[in-house]
């Protein structure tokens, strides 16, 4: 299959999971997610369209940026060192994983200089596993409201990786609790923070019936990662 073919058939499945949950396929975006994968694979994934990709290591975002260039775009969804801040100031299109007050801190002094703001989603750990990062739903109000003092960033909303099972009653409660703290957060603030980035290759289906509005998908589209680099 090529990634072409990989790429209709993952969106038909997305609308598809839309329809079941009575929900506006419009509302559910797809990011192909080229980590590790050449840039001739996002190449055939542009010729259907496709322009905006997620990459979880600072370099290789920066890297692939760099050499395509407008307008392809690309969302940082993996941990960043705070010291690796000026390269997602400079090159990624939106932050997926903010996940601390010292990254956001790290974050805003480099766009400042460059004169840039950067759309972020603060990562949660809905799991509770120790190996993901992502702050606590129980932090996310409290998270946000120290947010505000940084106005480079432009909070949409919120990300997950929910626990890695075959339980699906497990995927689904992190998957909730995104969508709860989402709603925590729009009481507080009256609104926004409407983005729910959850849904990978596994369990995209579950994260639409449980309102994701941004998929994550690599492995369906792109095949198994090549070693890393
Ligand atoms: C790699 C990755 C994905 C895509 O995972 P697949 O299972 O290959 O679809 C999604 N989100 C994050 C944060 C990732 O690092």
């Amino acid at each position: 299959m090529s990634v072409a073919e990989n790429l209709r058939r993952v969106r038909e499945q997305i609308d598809t999971a839309c329809r079941d949950a009575g929900r506006d396929p419009a509302g559910v975006s797809l990011l192909p997610v080229s980590k590790f994968h050449p840039i001739d694979a996002i190449r055939e994934a542009a010729t259907l369209g496709y322009l905006r990709f997620g990459e979880n290591r600072p370099q290789e975002l920066a890297a692939k940026a760099g050499e395509l260039g407008e307008p392809f775009q690309f969302v940082a969804i993996g941990q960043v060192q705070s010291n690796k801040a000026g390269l997602i100031a400079q090159h990624a299109a939106e932050l997926q994983s903010l996940d601390s007050l010292r990254l956001a801190g790290a974050l805003q002094r480099r766009l400042k200089a460059l004169g840039r703001r950067l759309p972020v989603l603060v990562q949660v750990n809905t799991s509770g596993e120790e190996a993901k990062s992502g702050i606590t739903p129980d932090d996310v109000v409290g998270f946000a409201e120290q947010l505000a003092a940084f106005d480079a960033l432009e909070p949409r909303g919120l990300m997950t990786l929910a626990v890695n099972s075959p339980d699906a009653d497990a995927v689904g409660a992190c998957f909730a609790a995104l969508a709860a703290a989402r709603d925590r957060l729009q009481n507080r603030f009256g609104g926004g923070w409407d983005e729910l980035s959850m849904g990978m290759s596994g369990d995209f289906r579950l994260a639409v019936a449980h309102g994701s509005t941004c998929v994550r998908i690599g492995t369906a589209i792109f095949g198994p990662r090549p070693a890393q680099p």
